[in-house]
């Protein structure tokens, strides 16, 4: 099974209805785990209860640290909402499955009854995936109502599922989905600068790095904290200017990548295996450019001079002045 998100890791089973019976969806149903804190746990449950008296599944699950599996193809039904019990919302109904107009996405919960809050990285991935399939479904970007939205499991099952998904920040969601609304490439700065290649997605950059020559792109995590951090209407443009590098996978790291600004690099960390910023929600920030994946390699060709340098000054002790290299003859001019 391909991916329909970007990024995620993907651990299919056979717990579906295949191509939804022939329906669209229209809902994204939130769900807790009630047990469990790797999202690649869950799934690999998903996985054992194939051929099972109780198989189930969901379309996604997000873990403690941010991580997003795929277990099921948007495409397709996942079996996660089956029963339907007395005081659902009044728009569904035991004519039309639930699981074929619906997408889930589990958010791992360690307790049993679901009362744990969302991390701070697994919010950030549930906001972000939430709005990305709705425009990949054109489902509304909004609160539940009978034509479509977002809503919990206690919407279809009140009776069995009133605390799934338990807490979650939906006055939030409301907020990060109706701001997202806005495409930033509206505002004339950003728009001489960048064109939109994909909704949201993925930002081209029309001028030619200084560095290599080349147009780079800034792309989904990053394009979302390059869009939201920095000054209103200019956003990430106002702190690192304009990409000089491709997103460049961390060697080492599960997730992370880094890419080159102007006047920085923009590290995206979900899991921090590189580093964290106290504070600082989400699973981007700078990096440091000192030392890290984020260290500038103009930083490491000084060192280099500077040691060949001191190793050509030391050869030189004892010979003639007119022998020292002019390189060096230049450091200790005072005019
Ligand atoms: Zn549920």
């Amino acid at each position: 099974m391909l991916p329909d998100e970007p990024g995620v890791t993907v651990i299919a089973d056979d717990n579906y209805f295949s191509n939804r019976e022939g329906y669209q969806p229209n809902y994204i149903i939130l769900h807790g785990t009630a047990g469990g804190t790797s999202a690649e746990a869950i799934a690999n449950y998903f996985q054992s209860t194939q051929g099972s008296s109780n198989p189930v599944s969901s379309h996604y699950v997000i873990g403690r640290d941010g991580e997003i599996v795929q277990c099921v193809s948007e495409s397709d039904g996942a079996w996660a909402n089956g029963y339907i019990s007395a005081g659902h919302d009044p728009w569904w109904s035991s004519a039309v499955n639930p699981n074929d107009i619906t997408v889930s996405i589990e958010h791992c919960k360690p307790s049993s009854d679901n009362s744990d809050e969302l991390t701070a990285a697994q919010k950030d991935a549930s906001f972000r995936l939430i709005k990305h399939i709705c425009q990949r479904h054109n489902i509304p970007a909004r609160k539940a109502d009978g034509n479509g939205g977002i809503t919990g499991h206690f919407s279809i099952d009140p009776v069995n599922r009133a605390n799934c998904p338990g807490p979650y920040p939906w006055d939030e969601l409301w907020s990060f989905l109706q701001q997202s609304e806005v495409t930033v490439l509206q505002i004339s700065q950003v728009s001489q600068y960048f064109e939109e290649i994909e909704k949201d997605q993925r930002w081209h950059c029309k001028v030619a790095s200084s560095l290599d020559g080349k147009q780079h792109d800034i792309a989904y995590g990053l394009l979302a904290f390059y869009r939201t951090f920095g000054q209103v209407g200019l956003n990430g443009l106002s702190i690192f200017g304009l990409p000089t590098s491709d997103e460049i996978h961390v060697p080492g790291t599960k997730q992370a990548a880094i890419q080159f600004m102007e006047r920085g690099a923009m590290l995206y960390d979900p899991g921090n295996e590189v580093d964290g910023v106290p504070g600082l929600p989400g699973p981007c920030f700078p990096a440091h450019i000192d030392k890290g994946p984020g260290q500038d390699p103009r930083i490491a060709t000084l060192t280099k001079q500077v040691t060949q340098l001191q190793t050509e000054l030391q050869n030189c002790n004892g010979t003639k002045p007119s022998l020292v290299p002019a390189s060096i003859k230049r450091l200790f001019s005072r005019t």
